[in-house]
């Protein structure tokens, strides 16, 4: 399992580029959608992208983080994926439809995200830009260390890169379309 600490703690940048391997790799986080980005070597999928590409200008619109310490990162991003997937299948984005599965999906995204409480109470922050500061000024003792860095998950927004906030959208929509095919 990825600790988020100890990869906040690391030097160098933290940003994605497009992945340049065989069109069929799929994502080394959460084993199931296709790498499209890589960061730092890792090849990543659209929506573990923002768990791994830190210092992503404007990240905290993408995502934010949140205190979830049973379930692993890349169950998460697929429970995030299909979250939003069935949002985009009603032409919504996520937290805009109140009824139907797109309602439903918006209420377990708002349960997902109220996690983040768990989080800012120990850490201080839920927001990735901040991240790399509070790793930085946690305990040192490794038995407590590893406490937090074992909850801290990554939830996708739904939305793209702020350079282009529509391409999550557009992602979704090829995944639609592959899907029907
Ligand atoms: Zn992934």
């Amino acid at each position: 399992m990825q600790d988020l600490v100890r990869y906040a703690r690391s030097p160098g940048t933290l940003i994605a580029s497009r992945f340049e391997g065989p069109d069929e790799t799929i994502c080394t986080c959460c084993q199931h959608a296709r790498a499209t980005v890589s960061v730092a070597g890792k090849a990543l999928c659209p929506t573990c992208l923002p768990a791994y590409a830190l210092d992503t200008p404007r990240i905290d619109e993408m995502a934010s983080l949140i205190w979830l310490p049973h379930v692993d990162q890349g169950v998460l991003s697929r429970l995030a994926l299909a979250l939003h997937a069935v949002c985009a299948q009603q032409g919504e984005a996520i937290g805009t439809a109140t009824t139907g599965p797109a309602g439903h999906a918006g209420a377990i995204f708002a349960e997902l995200r109220a996690q983040a409480g768990g989080l800012i109470e120990r850490i201080g922050t839920a927001q990735i830009s901040h991240l790399r500061e509070a790793a930085r000024n946690l305990s040192q003792a490794p038995l407590q260390r590893q406490h937090v860095a074992s909850g801290i998950r990554v939830l996708h927004h739904g939305v793209g890169l702020p350079d282009e906030p529509n391409s999550y959208r557009h992602y979704l929509n090829t995944l639609k379309e592959g899907s029907s095919s």
